[in-house]
Formats: C-alpha cells, sequence, structure tokens
C-alpha cells in the first residue's frame, strides 16, 4: 500500500484536486481545523464512501500527545509523538514579553526538527544532533492539538521550539502558509515569529518571501570571540555576514527584528558585550529580548544574578535601545528548549535499563 498523505500538510487546492467535487475539500477543512475532528468517520455531513476512501488516503493526526505539564504561572508543556516514535515538544505561553506589543494570552511555541544539527554549547535540544526534519503536517498539528487539549484559540505563534527552522525551510514555509490561511486557522502573519540560530543565506530568502514574518535572531553574544565560544554556526556564518543578511532582511521588509540574547554568566555578560550589542541593535533599528540562561541539567553554564541582568539591560537602554529582560515563565515544568523531552528520554532510557 502506497504511504498515506498527511491531510495537515495540504494546501486547500491541493486537496480540492485530490477530493472532487471541490466543495469537499471545502467540508473536508471546516472538520480538520474548525470543529477538530479526531477521525474522517466523524465527519458525519461527508457521505460514508468518502469518508472511509478518505480514511484510506489520508492519515488525520499526524503527532500524538503523550504528556502534558503545567506550570504554576500557566505556561503549559506539551510531549508529542510522532508516527516513528520520535519525540518534540510544543510549549503554550500565556505572553511573550518584547516579542509582541499586547499581551498576547495564547502564544504557542512550536518545534521543527526532531533534534537540532547547530550544537549551540548551552542548549539542550542539540545535545545529540538532528534527528530529522518535522513535515509540514507535524508542524501545523503541534498547533491544533495544542487547540484541541487546552479548548483555547492560539493567537500567536513563535517559532523556537526544538530544531533551526530555516534549515527546514520548505517544509516550515508550507507549514506557515496552512497555519496563516483563513481556510486553516487564520493566524495573522504579523503574528508569527521565526527564530533562527543565524543562517546567513535563508534570512535573505526569507526577507524576499511575500508573508510577513517577523524575524528573531539568536545573538547571544556581540563579537565572534564570544559567538564561536558558544555556536559553532558562527564558524560558518560570521557575525559581519549574519548581519550584513539581516541588514537586507530590515531594508526589504521595512520591518524591524529582534535581537534574542541569552545571558550567561561569565560568558556573554560582560558591560563591554552590551555596549557592542547597543552598536549593533541601532546599526538595524533592532529590539533586543534578553532572556536569563536556563540551567540545563548536566551542562556547567551558569545564570548571571538578576542584579548583573539588570545592569546588562540598563547598558542598552542607556544608550536608545529597546531591550527587554524577560522574566522566566515555565521554568518549574522544564519550559525551556529540549528539556522535557530530555527528561523523559532518560526516565525512558533509566526505566528500559531495569528491564
Ligand atoms: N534554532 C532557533 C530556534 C530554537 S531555540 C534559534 O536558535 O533561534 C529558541 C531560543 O532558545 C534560542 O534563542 C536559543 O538560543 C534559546 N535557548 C536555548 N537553550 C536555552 C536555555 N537553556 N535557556 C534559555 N534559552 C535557551
Amino acid at each position: 500500500m502506497a504511504d498515506k498523505r498527511d491531510i495537515k500538510g495540504l494546501y486547500r487546492d491541493e486537496l480540492a484536486e485530490l477530493c472532487a467535487p471541490a466543495y469537499r475539500a471545502d467540508q473536508i477543512l471546516q472538520w480538520v481545523y474548525e470543529k477538530q475532528a479526531d477521525s474522517f468517520a466523524t465527519m458525519t455531513n461527508l457521505p460514508a464512501p468518502v469518508r472511509e476512501r478518505l480514511a484510506a488516503d489520508f492519515e488525520l493526526n499526524a503527532v500524538q500527545s503523550v504528556h502534558t505539564r503545567h506550570a504554576t504561572d500557566t505556561t503549559e508543556k506539551f510531549l508529542f509523538q510522532l508516527r516513528d516514535h520520535a519525540l518534540i515538544e510544543t510549549v503554550l505561553i500565556p505572553a511573550t514579553p518584547g516579542l509582541t506589543s499586547q499581551s498576547d494570552r495564547h502564544t504557542v511555541c512550536v518545534s521543527t526538527q526532531v533534534g537540532c544539527a547547530y550544537g549551540c554549547k548551552f542548549c539542550a535540544s542539540g545535545l545529540a544532533g538532528v534527528r530529522r526534519n518535522l513535515t509540514a503536517a507535524e508542524i501545523v498539528d503541534q498547533v491544533l492539538h495544542v487547540q484541541k487539549l487546552t479548548n483555547e484559540q492560539v493567537s500567536n505563534l513563535v517559532v523556537m521550539g526544538m530544531g533551526e527552522p530555516l534549515a527546514n525551510y520548505d517544509n516550515l514555509l508550507r507549514a506557515l502558509r496552512i497555519l496563516n490561511a483563513p481556510w486553516a486557522l487564520g493566524i495573522g502573519a504579523r503574528k508569527i515569529t521565526v527564530s533562527t540560530v543565524g543562517l546567513a543565506p535563508r534570512i535573505r530568502q526569507l526577507a524576499d518571501e511575500p508573508m510577513q514574518l517577523r524575524l528573531a535572531v539568536s545573538l547571544h553574544g556581540a563579537t565572534d570571540a564570544v559567538r564561536n565560544q558558544i555556536m559553532p554556526v558562527n564558524k560558518k556564518h560570521p557575525l559581519a555576514e549574519l548581519l550584513e543578511a539581516c541588514d537586507y532582511y530590515v531594508n526589504t521588509r521595512h520591518r524591524m527584528l529582534t535581537f534574542e540574547y541569552l545571558l550567561i554568566e561569565d560568558v556573554n555578560d560582560m558591560l563591554e558585550q552590551a555596549h557592542k550589542l547597543a552598536a549593533i541593535a541601532r546599526r538595524l533599528h533592532a529590539k533586543v529580548n534578553l532572556i536569563p540562561y536556563n540551567l540545563v541539567d548536566g551542562l556547567a553554564w551558569k545564570r548571571p544574578d538578576r542584579d548583573r541582568c539588570k545592569m546588562f539591560q540598563h547598558t542598552l537602554k542607556t544608550a536608545g535601545i529597546t531591550a527587554t529582560l524577560r522574566t522566566e515563565k515555565g521554568t518549574d515544568i522544564a519550559a525551556a528548549c529540549g528539556q522535557l523531552r530530555l527528561q523523559h528520554t532518560r526516565a525512558t532510557q533509566d526505566s528500559t535499563s531495569y528491564l
């Protein structure tokens, strides 16, 4: 039997071509996105033979919920299993300070790859390298499952979960076009933020897309020396190349971008870095989102104390830069960056070793 196609990875016109007459496609899409049907069998306004054919030809669910954790601050974290049993994380965040102006109550953070190839030294997601790209359906379905599990309408999206989104460019863009489409979830492009480790050529490609997405760049160091120490990608795309791509993005789009800047004790939290960061942000008219480092089990990096983080922020502000300092959300549920998956995998590995 030929592999079934994931229905949530298809555009409306593709589905219409596969399911004549065309109005059928709209009926099906309504069941998938509006009513969030669990199975083709429940799509009761479709004739039985159509439902049977759909079930034979298509997969409805690309992800399955394995585990949910609630934090005291209302952040919720979801561990999803894919059909090949790979695990990914998705987070529902009550607000995204620094990324959007309004208080967005329902921001979902999606993953784009199983693991990550970029191996940032501080990050839990890349510890075991990358296994594969997520399909468009697997990206779309994370949002749908969060909506369904929480009964909340998702208004904003940040592509900051596991993986490097711009390394899975085609599937990412397909998924975002679907999530943005009025026949699917209708999430506004300006409410979607893509975060990248700094893949300069892909930033240029994104700048040329018609979709008005927001861009966040994980800078984490204001000099090559600091970036090289913690982000191996900087050897391939050094700061000068990255910033030129950012320049191109800003000038093509006429949109502000955000620099994310992790604060790691004695690595990048020196005031000399703050001054250099201010110069970069000024040149690009960028905002800076400061993120105090979240400890990762097994890694030695530390978070600077609050005063030091505030001082770093103050230095940027004094230089005229808009800089937010993220208040931690969800640290009690390992909300950051690959940690729930890490814990789950370690726990299951431990339990199998007892067998
Ligand atoms: N690959 C993309 C998106 C995924 S990571 C990127 O690099 O931007 C999302 C953000 O979380 C990045 O800024 C990343 O550097 C940051 N991050 C990774 N590990 C972290 C940790 N332990 N604490 C806080 N932020 C972390």
